[in-house]
């Protein structure tokens, strides 16, 4: 079985053209009672902090600084909305696994991904961002066990690929992707990334236009 995605030129070209227009930041919510209307399709990343969460949506919307990247652990965890004129919106989950990060504040982020992700009809997706170098971790695997319980559908994107071998990226690519075909919300083919040279980011692309698709057609 393929552990990575395959797309078609037709759909890489409709991924371009989603993502090419102008991305901007639409609001921010820090609690479920201030999330935004929804519209359309809502497509969110979570990962780890500094897994490279603000770097690729970086890439994939074309703008150098739309995420902020590098959170700080004081930061107030938010969930972002960006968007463009078209009916898809990007959503960055706030990151998780800070090591000084206290009790109050991993229940604080728990409670909103857990209130979002059960209430959020619009949301057609979570794309859980692991770091290549390292692996799912115990931090990944609560988030992976979130969107079990939430039966939201979600995939793994490996970040930093330019960081790894291609042995290792192959031997990467495969152990996740084992992993994932227990749990059955959970796409079992992995798209593999670098917001560095921008590989994979037309895939990303291609797999968001693709889930747009469907579910508008
Ligand atoms: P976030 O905390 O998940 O939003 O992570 P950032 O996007 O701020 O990235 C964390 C660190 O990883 C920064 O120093 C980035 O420059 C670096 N980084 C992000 N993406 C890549 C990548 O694809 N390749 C490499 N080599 N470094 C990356």
């Amino acid at each position: 079985m393929r552990a990575e995605v395959a797309f078609s030129e037709a759909e890489i070209d409709e991924g371009r053209r989603l993502f090419a227009g102008n991305w901007s930041f639409l609001s921010a919510a820090s609690s479920i009672e201030s999330l935004p209307r929804a519209r359309g399709l809502e497509v969110a990343f979570a990962g780890r902090s500094n897994v490279g969460k603000s770097s690729l949506i970086n890439a994939l919307t074309g703008r150098k600084a739309l995420a902020r990247t590098s959170n700080t652990p004081g930061r107030t965890q938010e969930l972002i909305f960006f968007g463009a004129s078209n009916s898809l919106t990007l959503v960055d989950l706030p990151g998780y696994g800070y090591a000084a990060a206290g009790k109050s504040k991993v229940a604080a982020w728990t409670r909103l991904i857990h209130d979002y992700l059960r209430g959020r009809a619009a949301l057609g997706r979570v794309y859980v961002l692991i770091d290549a170098r390292h692996g799912v971790k115990a931090v990944d695997e609560t988030m992976l066990n979130e969107l079990g319980k939430a039966a939201v559908s979600h995939q793994i994107v490996l970040t930093k690929c330019d960081q790894v071998s291609e042995t290792d990226l192959v031997a990467r690519v495969e152990q996740t992707a084992s992993a994932m075909r227990n749990r059955p919300a959970a796409f079992p083919e992995l798209i593999v990334t670098s917001a560095r040279t921008g590989a994979g980011i037309p895939q990303l692309r291609a797999a968001i236009a693709r889930l747009l698709a469907e579910r508008f057609r």
